[in-house]
């Protein structure tokens, strides 16, 4: 069965049509632009042409219906008919408490994901008109909702809940709930493969190192904690977000410059992280591991401190779960870069690891990259979050 992965962000859409019997990619591409002008497609069917087009998209509507254009198109399309196409899925960012697994689209579930928009304002209505526009179009093809949450919702209430008045846990449920789930649910299982070991036996830590970042314990098959909180905002230092701060700084910020909590928001968000602290260097890994190499001030100090701070989060989740069996690295920088890898690593002297280097020279490949010697396992293992999706949709409609 073929299943189209859509993942609708505020202006702008990728997707992916994956054969799940075989779990063989079709054809991916993405929608930039939506609702503004210059909107274009990207599409590349598997072992075919890539072929960007300018063209206008009002909504997202309009840019679903030219996706599955270019699917069932006669000249480079890759299935007949939209028949061809068995069922949606959509990543969701927040399910909120309402959903700790992957579910099958209905208007009550609509209903439910609307009411976790105050915990996702920028993220969930994107997805909702996903699925709207989807609803619109292929009507009668079933759709299943796979949440960033969901994963890391069996989490203990030490691990999620905040110190601050219990009110708003109670009447806004303000908690930690976590994100890129899909991501360290695929990655920690496909760790238990590589080590030939039963997943529900393994002390596991998942860093997902991409331009967004977070890290989670999974111990005996079930997330224990995690670094993104009510937000993606808190955590690790990633591209522009500034992760874990005092936060008293907002208060100074708007006293000694005067900007109001959006702004401020703003700042943390979009003017923090690896492209704060470099000075405005880059919010990019690849141009900051560059500069490091060649002994740039700004870079030095940005990627000392970013290791640092996943390597603080290591120590504190061993802690969480009494020990750690693996370590696995994901998402671009985590998977690509053998420097962070060592970097992080050497704050672990304390686990017993002992690095492969050969094995951890090789780039976006799977693999154990620790000796047959090291205590503990180190893991680079390249994420893909929408296979997983097409899994989870496969595993509903079939
Ligand atoms: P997101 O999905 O959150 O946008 P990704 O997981 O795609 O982010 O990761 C993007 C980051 O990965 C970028 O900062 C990019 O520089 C970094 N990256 C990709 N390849 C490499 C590499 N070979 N070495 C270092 N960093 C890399």
């Amino acid at each position: 069965m073929n299943i189209l992965v859509i993942n609708c962000g505020s202006s702008s859409l990728k997707f992916q049509l994956i054969d799940a019997t075989d779990e063989k990619l079709i054809a991916k591409g993405l929608c930039e632009r939506i609702g503004i002008e210059g909107s274009q497609l990207v599409y590349a069917p598997t072992g075919g042409e890539k072929v960007t087009a300018v063209t206008p998209m009002g909504d997202h509507t309009e840019a679903i219906r030219l996706v599955l254009e270019a699917l069932t198109n006669e000249k480079n399309g890759v299935v007949k008919s939209l028949k061809e196409i068995g069922a949606v899925g959509h990543r969701i960012v927040h399910g909120g408490e309402k959903f700790a697994s992957s579910t099958m689209i209905t208007d009550e579930v609509i209903k439910a994901i609307e009411e976790c928009n105050t915990l996702a304002p920028l993220h969930n209505p994107a997805n909702l008109i996903g699925i709207d526009a989807c609803k619109k179009l292929m009507p009668g093809t079933p759709m299943v909702a796979v949440f960033d949450t969901a994963f890391h919702q069996t989490m203990p209430e030490e691990a999620y809940m905040y110190a601050i008045p219990y009110k708003y846990y109670r009447e806004y449920k303000v908690r930690r709930y976590g994100f890129h789930g899909t991501s360290h649910s695929y990655v920690s299982h496909r760790a238990a493969q590589l080590l030939g070991r039963n997943y529900e036996d393994l002390k596991i830590i998942v860093c997902h190192l991409g331009n967004g970042a977070s890290i989670s314990a999974i111990k005996n098959g079930k997330c224990v904690d995690t670094s993104m909180g009510l937000t993606p905002l808190e955590g690790l230092i990633m591209g522009t977000r500034s992760g874990d701060i005092d936060p008293a700084i907002i208060k100074f910020i708007a006293d000694t410059e005067g900007k109001n909590i959006d702004e401020i928001m703003d700042v943390l968000n979009k003017e923090s992280g690896v492209l704060g602290l470099s000075d405005g260097f880059s919010s990019d890994f690849r141009d900051l591991v560059d500069a490091y190499e060649k002994g740039e001030e700004a870079s030095v100090r940005t990627m000392k401190v970013f290791a640092y701070h996943v390597a603080k989060y290591v120590g504190a989740y061993t802690a969480a779960m009494n020990g750690v069996d693996a370590i696995c690295f994901t998402a671009g920088f985590g998977e690509n870069s053998a420097f962070i890898r060592t970097l992080v690593c050497a704050y672990l002297g304390y686990l017993g690891i002992e690095i492969d280097e050969e094995a951890n020279a090789k780039r976006g490949v799977e693999g154990i990259i620790t000796t047959a010697d090291s205590r503990t396992n180190v893991l680079a293992i390249p994420t893909n979050e929408e296979l997983a999706i097409a899994r989870e949709t496969f595993a509903l409609v079939k």
